[in-house]
């Protein structure tokens, strides 16, 4: 729906046309030089016309009555004139104010239902809010007042410190180009939650020229704790909240580029539970579920940060150490395994079950260097554990002098 426009016409009119003073001189000026062209003349030519004195001073007297019977007239049409104009202008301002009301009540309206919060702010280093809508309450826990002109706290207070830099660097070179801007970043309401916030906003001159923005901000939590379910979904095991297979290969190429590129060595562990069947038919599936989640939180916490687990199907499980080489990666498998065997599993039934893995250790570039070589040296070196009686680890056999090199 187009907004109704007032209408300025009239007001463009009265602003062009001469001022009062100036036309009311005009209008006295030829008032006086018609008056004195009337008296002078009329005189005489009645003078001529009626030679008899009588004669004369009736005309006389029936020219004074015509002159103030004309000049009423023309007094007439100017007032009326004037006074038409008069109420064409009030009606038209009384117009204009209903207009600019009905326009004011709409905006109001809308800003009040407004899913977010509306805004306008000095694009400052505390994003010092000039105005905000009724929805800032419902949007940052602080009503409306506690934020404008930073009263209680600055918007910018409530983004984290790299967010706030970040953003500022998009929504300035945005207003330099003249553009509108679009950011997420997540905010911190006056409650202490959290909350992902969408902004749409734009550059605007105010009317004493100063550059302010405005735009809207909406919550978008929902949508973004959507987004990072549906990531996790694709990325991580749904039992144990590690990476899925698909996702750990992806790391693994990227790790094993990463080594390469710097001539780095990178540990890949192949682990898979010792009789883990027996588990599941001693105890059952669930159970065999739990041991499989304690185990992998366990594992997890016994590597660096850097380190990645992940779950390549039923109990077996991949860990890639970046920057680890063949003594290191053995001494840590050992300490693993050792880890696991000696740490029981409590079920939930209360019993308390030991459990043993197998461990077989690959490291780029020694034991392979491509994603496949390296996996299929981790995969059989696993199977020697197994075959060497299981509860222990293998390492994988060295590639050949013969081998092509790096690919
Ligand atoms: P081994 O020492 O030779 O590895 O013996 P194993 O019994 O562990 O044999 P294998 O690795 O071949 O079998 C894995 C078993 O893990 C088979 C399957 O019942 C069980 N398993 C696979 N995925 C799951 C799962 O998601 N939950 C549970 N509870 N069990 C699983
Ligand atoms: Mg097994
Ligand atoms: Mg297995």
């Amino acid at each position: 729906m187009q907004p109704e426009r007032p209408d300025y016409s009239g007001l463009t009119r009265l602003k062009e046309s001469h001022s009062p003073r100036r036309r009311a001189l005009w209008t006295t000026l030829v008032y006086l030089v018609a008056g004195f062209i009337w008296i002078t003349f009329s005189d005489r030519i009645v003078e001529l016309w009626f030679p008899d004195a009588r004669m004369l001073s009736l005309v006389q007297t029936w020219k004074g009555v015509l002159f103030v019977v004309v000049t009423g007239l023309v007094l007439f049409t100017v007032i009326l004139r004037q006074l038409n104009k008069d109420r064409l202008l009030l009606s038209l301002q009384s117009d204009q104010r209903r207009a600019l009301r009905r326009r004011e009540r709409q905006l109001t309206v809308l800003m009040d239902n407004l899913p977010g919060m509306a805004y306008r702010c000095l694009p400052d280093e505390n994003w010092t809010m000039l105005f905000v809508s009724a929805g800032c309450a419902d949007l940052t826990g602080y009503q409306p007042e506690e934020l404008i002109r930073n009263r209680t706290t600055s918007y910018a207070a409530l983004m984290d410190e790299e967010d706030a830099g970040q953003v500022a660097q998009e929504v300035e070179a945005a207003v330099r180009k003249d553009e509108s801007f679009s950011v997420e970043y997540a905010i911190t309401r006056k409650d202490g939650r959290k909350i992902w916030v969408w902004e749409r906003g734009c550059g605007v001159l105010d009317d004493d020229g100063t550059m302010v923005l405005e735009g809207i901000i909406l919550d978008i939590s929902d949508r973004k704790q959507l987004e990072n379910e549906l990531e996790a979904l694709a990325t991580r095991d749904s039992l144990t909240g590690v990476l899925n297979r698909r996702e750990c290969s992806r790391v693994l190429i990227e790790e094993l580029e990463r080594a390469r590129r710097y001539n780095r060595p990178l540990a890949l562990l192949w682990i898979d539970f010792d009789h883990f069947k027996e588990i599941n038919d001693t105890w059952g599936h669930a159970a065999g579920d739990s041991v499989l989640c304690s185990i992998s939180s366990l594992l997890e916490d016994s590597v660096r940060s850097v380190d990645t687990l992940g779950r390549f199907g039923g109990e077996e499980f991949v860990l890639i150490l970046p920057e680890m080489d063949v003594a290191e990666a053995e001494e840590t498998a050992e300490r693993l395994r050792q880890r696991v065997c000696n740490q029981p599993v409590a079920l939930e039934s209360g019993h308390n079950i030991r459990l043993t893995i197998s461990i077989g250790v690959a490291v780029f570039p020694d034991h392979g260097d491509t994603l496949d070589a390296l996996c299929a040296a981790a995969d059989k070196a696993m199977y020697r554990a197994k075959k060497q009686g299981r509860n222990c680890i293998a390492m994988a056999q060295a590639v050949q002098p013969v081998h092509n090199g790096f690919r």
